[in-house]
């Protein structure tokens, strides 16, 4: 694989211009908003006809249009962000819509964080690696469906999908005919059915905590935690229970929104040495490990274990419901801070102190 040199392209950059440039979606508005509140430029990599909401908020200065999430690896667009001095910032739609091996050997500007730690989010085999040798709580993997007999089971399939086409199942018997009717409904294709990632079923509530890690100051903050709202397993308890008992229903969990929430107290303890374990960890498998924000999708059990299932290694949308600020961040900075502004703060600092090699990759 031949690796970037963004060391040069640094070098190349001027200073004083740097622009903070992102895919016009996901949690770009957040990321831009932070970038303009911390006096940085910002590109938007927009598709064309998506850029309505970028132009209403004001916060682009630059706009590239493109066809395909794709394109951002294209010559023409590559040489408008190198022209503009752009550090990239990923996200989930990095991860969703461009392959991550493209995104290590043909993206040329700086990226915000750890290109390898990105490769390790997309193959959900090696964030189970990453979360367990971390020393975290881990849902057992059922590697036959037919191991799963009895025991509640989470299917999930390839690909960030946000959700959509998740299933929980008891049996094989039950396994095979929910798959075919997530089929039919086309929530997930026959290819994606071959690929089925099977976990244990926590019972518990979900809990995901954003963090971020300063290789500056080399220290974990908690930035925010949120909670989701899936279709259509969040809304089918508004059916009445005779006419739900009554009914085979199949839901499934497509993300479409996410609430903020604060933890218990005394949870906040394990949350923080989570997030020193994962980063400790990320040292070993990628160095030079976290750099920015990481987040961990969780389940808190009712005897308080807190279940970790799954990671990113950037943003995350969650923090979207952050935006302005929250207690965590008003506990840290006493002023309104959020993830897409401590990224602009990290990349502005690094600036300052002749360190942007260092929050780069
Ligand atoms: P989109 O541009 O909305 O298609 O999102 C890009 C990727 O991020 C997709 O894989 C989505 O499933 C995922 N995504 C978008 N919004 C959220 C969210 N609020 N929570 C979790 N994942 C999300
Ligand atoms: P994911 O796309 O992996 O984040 O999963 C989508 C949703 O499924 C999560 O927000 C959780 O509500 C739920 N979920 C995922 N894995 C598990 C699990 N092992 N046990 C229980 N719920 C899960």
């Amino acid at each position: 694989m031949v690796a970037v040199d963004v060391c040069k392209i640094l070098a190349g950059y001027d200073k004083n211009k740097i622009s903070i440039a992102t895919l016009g979606s996901h949690s770009a508005l957040n990321i831009f908003k932070g970038a303009k509140e911390e006096g940085l430029r910002t590109v938007c990599v927009c598709l064309k006809g998506q850029e309505r909401v970028y132009k209403h908020y004001g916060l682009v200065d630059d706009f590239i249009y493109v066809e395909k999430y794709r394109d951002l690896l294209g010559k023409d667009v590559q040489e408008k962000l190198l022209n503009l001095n752009s550090v990239i910032v990923p996200h989930g739609s990095f991860n969703a819509y461009i392959n991550q091996e493209e995104m290590e050997t043909k993206l040329l500007m700086p990226l915000f964080g750890n290109r390898t730690l990105l490769r390790w989010e997309v193959s959900r085999e090696k964030q189970h690696e990453w979360l367990s040798n971390a020393g975290l709580k881990v849902p057992k993997i059922y590697h036959s469906i037919e191991d799963i007999e009895g025991k509640l089971a989470f299917v999930k399939f390839p690909g960030a999908k946000g959700g959509k086409g998740y299933f929980v199942v008891d049996s094989a018997k039950a396994y095979k005919k929910k798959i075919k009717d997530m089929i039919k409904r086309k929530l997930i294709t026959k290819e994606e059915a071959e690929q089925p990632y099977i976990q244990e079923y926590i019972v518990g509530v979900s809990v995901y905590p954003h963090f971020f890690y300063s290789s500056l100051n080399q220290e974990i903050e908690l930035l925010g935690i949120d909670k989701r709202y899936e279709s259509s397993v969040d809304g089918i308890f508004r059916i009445p229970v005779p006419e739900l008992l009554g009914q085979k229903l199949n839901p499934s969990f497509t993300v479409v929104g996410n609430f903020p929430m604060v933890a218990r107290e005394s949870l906040l303890n394990e949350i923080f040495s989570m997030g020193d374990r994962i980063a400790k960890e990320a040292m070993e498998i990628a160095p030079p490990g976290c750099i920015g924000p990481f987040c961990l999708e969780t389940i808190v059990t009712e005897d308080l274990r807190i279940i970790a299932f799954e990671i990113s290694a950037r943003i995350v949308a969650g923090c979207n419901a952050h935006i302005g600020g929250n207690p965590y961040t008003y506990l840290k900075y006493g002023e309104p801070m959020y993830m897409g502004k401590r990224i602009a703060r990290e990349v502005k600092t690094s600036i300052q102190e002749g360190r942007i090699d260092e929050v780069v990759t």
